[in-house]
């Protein structure tokens, strides 16, 4: 479908992803991936040599300069044949390329971006803790600075992809509880550091990446490790909720709508072959009305994906934006799914078809990055809301 004047390079990159997606991810190759919670790493170095994970790295760092919007669109593609693959992108492009040059030091930054753009190192977001959820300034793991060294303990909660990424960029408290935001501190803890202990926990969905309870007892690293250098002690609150996480709202945006992407396409198909009662289904109306109205869906969430993004690319304030399309577009995704799993009957629910796996990804996409609550409540502060 035509969505809009995409800019050449946008619709080179398209083309260049969708035929690396055909050739290197086909099918059934994703579905065994999903099966046995395998992470294609052979596939993501084929990304990485395309140099997609350099798409928000800086030219003068090695990358090809940052691009908003490109990054969405791989998010986009990757999302609608694998999330094993989008995730573990995500993980290299999003969590390590934009964080570390937006909040990192400039060692960070000169030693951590390259690795993004040419080997696509990756980061795992330790925020999530066995009692902090949509609250995450109540984080309760530690972090003390001692002999010039920083000492860490506590327990992290759902860090996807975990065991296949170089660093845990964790929130810890570096400070007492009681001045709550001015106490945070975002350390990178290098996956192999001696005290962490991994549990993995089972989902419904997002598999290959595998997600995590982590451990730490008494890790020790750098003080070069916390995120933007010394500066960057007490200061993770702030470092957090800056553009990071503006663009954490797009990305799984940028999921939902390839996943259900996916799933529009496959039960539009799907509907034109299978025939009951001498005629395929596509020709009952209630079944026309449903692929048109998930189309049109579709395409709404396409615009606020892309715009919010457009908003972040320009460097305008885009809290509202993004809290409406990570609202938006996750919800009507997931509406979109549903959708079409009903379109195809039993084979919609049934293993072997794709459709079954789209409806576990989608599930979790108006939990993850803030939930739909919580983005209605920032929609309704940011915009002045009186309480
Ligand atoms: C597959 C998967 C992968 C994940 N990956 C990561 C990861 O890599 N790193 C990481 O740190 N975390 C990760 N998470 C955790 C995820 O970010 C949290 O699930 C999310 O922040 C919500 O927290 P919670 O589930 O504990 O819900 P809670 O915060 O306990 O909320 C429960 C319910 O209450 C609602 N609620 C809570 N507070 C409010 C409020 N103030 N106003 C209105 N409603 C509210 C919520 O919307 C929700 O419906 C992952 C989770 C899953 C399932």
């Amino acid at each position: 479908m035509l969505t809009s004047q995409e800019p050449e390079h946008l619709t080179l990159l398209r083309d260049t992803l969708r035929r690396f997606i055909d050739k290197e991810m086909p099918r059934d190759l994703v579905r065994k991936w999903d099966r046995e919670d395998h992470f294609p790493s052979d596939v993501y170095q084929g990304l990485v040599d395309l140099g997609l994970t350099g798409l928000t790295v800086a030219e003068e760092y090695g990358g090809s300069g940052r691009d908003i919007t490109a990054m969405i669109m791989t998010i986009e593609e990757l999302s609608a044949r694998s999330m094993a693959v989008s995730t573990g992108y995500i993980q290299s492009a999003c969590y390590a390329g934009l964080n570390i040059a937006d909040v990192g030091s400039e060692e960070q930054r000169r030693t951590l971006l390259p690795r993004v753009a040419t080997e696509g190192l990756k980061f795992s977001y330790g925020f999530s803790e066995p009692d902090v959820g949509a609250d995450i300034a109540s984080v309760r793991s530690t972090a003390v600075r001692r002999d010039g060294k920083i000492v860490i303990n506590g327990q992290k909660r759902w860090c996807s992809g975990a065991k296949i990424a170089q660093y845990i960029y964790a929130l810890v408290r570096s400070g007492p509880v009681e001045d709550r935001y001015n106490n945070l501190s975002l350390i990178l803890v290098p996956t192999d550091a001696p005290g962490i202990t991994y549990q993995p926990q089972a989902t419904l969905g997002l598999r290959g990446d595998g997600t995590y309870d982590v451990s730490f007892d008494q890790v020790t690293v750098r003080e070069e490790d916390i995120v933007g250098g010394l500066d960057g002690w007490n200061a993770g609150w702030k470092k957090l909720v800056g553009p990071g996480l503006n663009v954490e709202k797009i990305e799984v945006a940028a999921m939902a709508l390839g996943i259900s992407r996916a799933a529009v396409d496959d039960a539009w198909t799907y509907a034109q072959d299978r025939k009951q009662f001498g005629k395929p289904i596509a020709s009952i109306q209630s079944i026309r009305h449903m692929l048109a109205d998930v189309k049109t869906k579709w395409q709404a969430c396409h615009l606020m994906t892309y715009h919010a993004a457009s908003i972040v690319e320009a460097n305008q304030p885009a809290d509202v934006a993004t809290a409406m399309a990570k609202l938006f577009v996750c919800d009507t995704a997931r509406d979109i799914v549903l959708t079409c799993q009903q379109i195809m009957g039993a084979y919609g629910y049934a293993d072997g078809f794709d459709m079954e796996r789209y409806v576990r990804d989608i599930l979790v996409m108006p939990i993850l990055g803030g939930s739909s609550a919580i983005q209605k409540n920032n929609i309704a502060n940011r915009l002045g809301l009186p309480r």
